[in-house]
């Protein structure tokens, strides 16, 4: 598919890359694509960044049938811009995409009209340290219609916002909380799908978790409130023993990318990895016993977010002595050096 190209007119003025924050700040176009069943997926276009003018009836505004993709641009010492494992995301975008009854994009196409996009942006992509560009693409649907069913037409839309670096303030444990009042996600439902319904069913939860202190929720399964299965919007690891464990794959778990990339730098290391299931009981055994090392989130926005201490009924442990683990540490630095290009890349994750 060829791609129109409009230019804006006029330019925004840049931000300060030392003072960026996340998700405020829009470049100057993005990407649109429509998709209707007799033509299928068609007309893409580079166009000036711009509002949606919609029919209030549309229909992801009321049953929300949409799917989108998190992903980050960077910049390298020497200027040149690199992804980080964005053949997954789109991989991931089109998995989703199926659990929602929404038409797939060729995953070439989706690859290329995003490197289009960031050449015409790319003087938006920061070069402070840990700076980087977010990259969101979309999917909506877009019948103007009410009942509930899939809708016939769709929207697929790349937009891109420059982000400062998630530790401004330095590489620090975070606080978390266990909830067995609110669930994320159950088996059979979209938990793995990247959909807005997930992050609407976690807000109530996180308020709650912000309201006590703490930076993220802990969610356990769905069915018996038993398994860990991932924190805040991360997946999540812990080291026991030596090994460095997550919960498997289930259905209602996000497979992150970040995830899958621990698992084999770790795996890569020689170090013990096992995905499986693991009791919250288990955890706080592990931490009696004197056995429990580190635990960590994992995904795009952090890289690596590591747990100083956690919250469960009336139970606080505290977590590496609450300072960051030396596993969470080598992981952390490792991937963000590949992503800036500062390390080889030995899996070939960057393009
Ligand atoms: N779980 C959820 C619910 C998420 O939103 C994300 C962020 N995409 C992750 C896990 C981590 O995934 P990734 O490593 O691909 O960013």
């Amino acid at each position: 598919m060829e791609i129109t190209i409009t230019k804006t007119k006029v330019l925004k003025p840049k931000p300060d890359d030392s003072k960026l924050g996340f998700g405020s700040i829009f470049t100057d176009h993005m990407l649109n694509v429509d998709y209707e069943p007799e033509k299928g997926w068609h007309n893409p276009r580079i166009e000036p960044y711009a509002p949606f003018e919609m029919d209030p009836a549309t229909m992801v505004l009321h049953y929300g049938q949409a799917v989108f993709e998190g992903l980050k641009a960077y910049r390298t010492a020497s200027g040149s811009v690199q992804l980080f494992r964005a053949k997954d995301n789109f991989t991931r975008l089109n998995q989703s995409s199926r659990s929602l009854c929404i038409p797939e994009i060729d995953e070439a196409f989706l690859m290329d009209s995003l490197k289009q996009l960031l050449e015409i942006e790319k003087d938006w992509i920061p070069k402070a340290p840990g700076t980087s560009l977010y990259v969101r693409p979309t999917i909506i649907a877009t019948d103007p219609y009410l009942g509930v069913r899939a809708s016939n037409t769709y929207r697929y839309f790349v937009i891109l916002s420059p982000v400062g670096a998630y530790y401004a303030a330095g590489f620090n444990p975070v606080k978390i909380w266990v909830t067995k009042s609110h669930v994320r996600a159950v088996r059979g439902g979209v938990g793995e799908a990247k959909t807005p319904a997930n992050y609407a069913a976690s807000l109530y939860a996180g308020e709650q978790a912000t309201k006590s202190g703490y930076a993220q929720v802990l969610w356990l399964d769905g069915v018996e409130q038993k398994y860990i299965e991932e924190v805040g919007s991360m997946n999540i690891f812990f080291v026991i023993d030596d090994e460095i464990t997550t919960p498997m794959l289930n259905g209602s778990i996000l497979p992150g990318i970040t995830r899958n990339s621990v698992l084999a730098l770790a795996k890569h290391w020689g170090m013990k990895v096992s995905e499986r299931k693991i009791t919250i009981d288990e955890v706080m055994q592990a931490h009696e016993s004197g056995k429990l090392q580190e635990i960590f989130g994992s995904g795009t926005a952090a890289v690596i977010s590591p747990v100083g201490e956690m919250k469960y009924g009336d139970k606080v442990i505290t977590v590496s002595d609450g300072k960051v683990g030396p596993i969470a540490n080598k992981l952390f630095k490792t991937i963000q050096d590949i992503q800036y290009g500062k390390a080889e890349d030995p899996m070939s994750w960057i393009e």
